[in-house]
């Protein structure tokens, strides 16, 4: 099925703003929530595909890459950040976008299940610090997770007896009641979960002893993680049904893999770009030399020419970071400085006094104080050797 436009979806213009975005699809939200839809498979529909350009028109990086390619600039990060389900849809934008609006039917969504299973359990969201030096390459990370786990004794049940089990009385065993409300957007059939039973239909009768009834138990797991190069900040991997078992058999929440990029010593990231300062000698900078630098792979050599100014900007090409979606390469960008010695023996105290006064070495009358022409980056030279 070939996707539709998001700017058709939202039904706004390419020039549309940020607010008439954000507008737009409150109402579209609101029209075909599930809340408001039930059981409808068509406004479940509307409502992810929505949801899906709203998540992209709403970021002004991920609406310019749409712009330029349409939804095959989407696809490697869609699959990344992908949302699966409306509940996903829910808890990334639950609180931001809709706020006071929407929060309590965005609870209440969160909270609806099946009569008769058991309660899901909660998603759990950990936050994985990784080095530029892991981003550049991609690495495989293992991690121990702390979580509820199913009871080993009841094997998840919450009774190891047979007839552990009664129907609920407050409910009739259907674990929902229900309740007719009316609020500014119409008549709502509200279906809650009956407290007594908490939406299971039955109540334990004669609960498992280790974990008490409740069919889980703390415990740990491990999970292995295989990070593509070109993460960065923000970005996150969901692992489904690796969180927190649910209660009684109950389907298991998700695990949210929070990527955080750890400050670097040497360089700074723009970007696929990495930034490097380095520093060279006075007489390197005036007689030219290779000089070794550092990269997040391996170091290599840049040839510095003769005459080279501090500022001075060298590309190392494909030096830098891939790039998530695909592959591609940056730079490392490396900024030149000049050392000026600041303690000297007698002796080249000497021999700089001696320089000080050759021709070539004061500047030019036409050099003190002049501004440099050009911008910044023009002055970006590809030098790697
Ligand atoms: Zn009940
Ligand atoms: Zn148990």
């Amino acid at each position: 099925m070939s996707k539709r436009d998001y700017y058709e979806i939202l039904g706004v213009e390419k020039s549309a703003s940020e607010s008439d975005i954000k507008s737009s699809y409150r109402k579209l939200a609101m029209q075909y929530h599930p809340d408001r839809n039930p059981d409808n498979q068509e406004a479940e529909e509307r409502f992810k595909e929505a949801a899906e350009a709203y998540e992209v028109l709403s970021n002004s990086e991920k609406r310019a890459r749409y712009d330029r390619f349409g939804h095959s600039g989407m696809k490697a990060g869609q699959d990344f950040h992908g949302f699966r389900d409306a509940s996903d849809i829910f808890s990334a934008f639950g609180n931001s976008i809709f706020g006071d609006l929407f929060g309590d039917m965005m609870g209440r969504q969160r909270q609806q299940r099946r009569p008769g299973a058991g309660q899901p359990g909660s998603d759990l969201k950990i936050r994985l610090p990784l080095t530029l030096e892991e981003i550049a390459t991609g690495v495989e990370k293992k991690i121990a997770v702390k979580k509820m786990v199913n009871c080993h004794d009841c094997s998840g049940k919450g009774t190891t007896s047979s007839s552990g089990f009664i129907d609920c009385t407050q409910c009739g065993g259907s674990g929902e009641i229900r309740q007719v409300s009316r609020s500014m957007f119409g008549q709502f059939i509200n279906v809650q979960v009956c407290a007594n039973c908490e939406g299971e239909g039955k109540v334990v009768r004669d609960p498992c002893r280790t974990c008490k009834g409740d069919g889980r138990i703390q415990g740990e797991a491990t999970e292995v993680l295989d990070i593509p190069a070109g993460v960065s900040d923000g970005n996150y991997i969901p692992l489904r049904g690796s969180g927190n078992a649910g209660r009684r058999g109950g389907p298991a929440g998700d695990l949210i893999v929070l990527i955080e990029e750890k400050p670097h010593k040497k360089f700074t990231r723009n970007g696929n770009d990495v930034l490097f300062d380095l520093t060279i000698s006075y007489p390197q900078a005036a007689l030219g030399a290779e000089v070794e630098v550092p990269t997040l792979t391996a170091a290599a050599y840049v040839t510095i020419d003769p005459g080279t100014q501090p500022g001075t900007m060298l590309r190392m090409r494909e030096k830098g970071i891939p790039d998530l979606e695909n592959n591609r390469p940056g730079d490392q960008i490396v900024r030149v400085n000049v050392h000026v010695p600041t303690r000297l023996s007698e002796e080249e105290r000497a021999m700089l006094k001696k320089l000080a006064n050759e021709p070539n070495v004061m500047p030019p009358a036409d050099k003190k104080g002049k501004k440099e022409k050009g911008g910044f980056f023009d002055k970006v030279k590809e030098v790697f050797t």
